[in-house]
Formats: C-alpha cells, structure tokens, sequence
C-alpha cells in the first residue's frame, strides 16, 4: 500500500534546528525571548509558538511567560529517562518482578563491561571504593546504608562505559532504586527491615565485585547475579506483582540530586 508522507512542518524544522543547538551546549544559559528567536528564524508567530511548544512538551525547555520571557533550558538525565520508562511501565501493568529479572539479566552484563574498561583505575574504582567506605561507615544506619548500596549498583551500571547500554541499564535501575528506598523506609517502620548481618553480607558482596572490576575478571557477572537474587528477595518477598508506581520516581525527581 502506498504511504502518503506528511509534509514536514516550519514548526518542526525550528524545533529540530534549536534541539540541536541546545545539544550543541549553544544555549546553557536558557534560549533567547520568542521575539528573538522570530527574527532569527524568519517565521511566523504562530510557528515559532508551536516550535516552543514542541520543545517544551518534550521537557527540553520551560517557557517563562510575562516580562522575563525566555526559555530556561533543560538537559534529559538519567532520571528524566528513568521517569519516562516508569511512566510508560505503568501504563502497560509492569511489576515489580518484571523489572528485577531485567535487571538481573543486564547488570551483570554491565559489570563484565566495566571490568574491560582501560580506564577503569582512575575512572571507576576510586568511586566504588569510595561508596563502599560510605557503607561501611552507615551501615548501622538503615535507611541511608540503602540509598548508598543502590548508589554502588548505579555507579556499577553507569559506568559501563558504553552510552547506549548504560543509558538503558540507568534508567532502569533508578525505577528499582525507587521503589528499593520506598520499601525500605517501610520495613523500617514495620521493623521487618533487613539485620545488621545482612547488610554486613551485602557490602562483602560489594567489595567482591569492586575488587572483580579492578582485577578485569569476568567472572564478576556471577558475584553480580547471585548478589542480586539475595538482594532482591528482601524487596520481593510480598511485591513481585506490584505494580510500578511513576509517583515513586517524581518523589525521587523532586527530592534532590
Ligand atoms: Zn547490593
């Protein structure tokens, strides 16, 4: 069957030039008043509108109307991706298992990449050493020895060196990381959280595998695997057919860095 093409609208092509531009790291400090930006282009009012719009919907730019006017200039992060993949888990009844077996399946993949990085001496290990110490130092303290041990498995996942590859991975973490720290503040007050033994347990595992990147051994897929299945059986335990809840991200969006 023959497929009619959609003329590509003015709006568009402004949108796409000035998406560029921002990645191009041509407009930090926000984009210019629309009037500006009109006379730059050569458009009508009405196609410059669209071209913000379009820009906004996608959550690159906000809009400051009034006398101020201007666009302040957003980069996508990993929590802005994350937000997205949650959003659109939700909308087709994801759960919470269904993402700990992604996860179990791609992080230890991650972890063998990062044991191949070069660079990884200088890069990558100082950073887990370092979040390993943080543990350490926090782990009587439930809650916060949580929030660090999912920062190690981020830095794991982050740090794999390829971009397209950790992107996807980050995203998805940071959905479990969310609904990892949601549990953790609720076993805490139940008083079902995880003893002080297996914290001390999950931060050898933690060391093994820092120490597994830093020798360039394979077989660090394996520590992270089996790490993780012991990981995620706390959280499981009464939520592998939980739904995944976008406002667990949004807590974490609007929490800080
Ligand atoms: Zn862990």
């Amino acid at each position: 069957m023959k497929q009619k093409l959609r003329p590509v609208r003015m709006a568009e092509l402004v949108a796409d030039s000035l998406r560029r531009q921002i990645f191009e790291g041509k407009h930090v400090e926000g984009l210019p008043k629309e009037e500006e930006l009109r006379e730059r282009f050569g458009v009508a009012k009405s196609s410059m509108r669209e071209a913000l719009l379009i820009l906004e919907t996608e959550g690159l730019i906000t809009v400051r109307r009034g006398n101020v006017g201007g666009s302040i200039v957003h980069l996508p992060t990993i929590d802005s991706a994350a937000y997205s993949l949650a959003l659109s888990m939700s909308a087709i009844a994801t759960t919470l298992g269904d993402v700990a077996d992604a996860l179990l399946a791609l992080e230890p993949m991650c972890a063998v990449l990062c044991s191949r990085r070069e660079d990884r001496a200088e890069e990558l290990v100082p950073e887990l050493d370092r979040l390993n110490k943080e543990y350490e130092d926090s782990i009587e303290e439930g809650v916060e020895a949580i929030k660090i041990s999912r920062e190690f498995h981020e830095t794991v996942v982050e740090g794999c060196g390829n971009p397209a590859f950790s992107i996807v991975t980050s995203a998805l973490a940071r959905v479990w990381s969310a609904h990892e720290v949601d549990w953790a503040m609720e076993a805490t007050l139940s008083g079902t959280f995880p003893s002080l033994e297996d914290r001390q347990r999950a931060l050898e595992w933690h060391m093994e595998v820092a120490e597994g990147i830093k020798a360039g051994d394979a077989a660090v897929s394996e520590k992270v695997a089996a790490h993780l299945r012991e990981a995620q059986s706390h959280t499981l335990a009464n939520r592998r057919n939980h739904r995944v809840d976008v406002a667990q991200l949004r807590r974490r969006v609007t929490s800080g860095p």
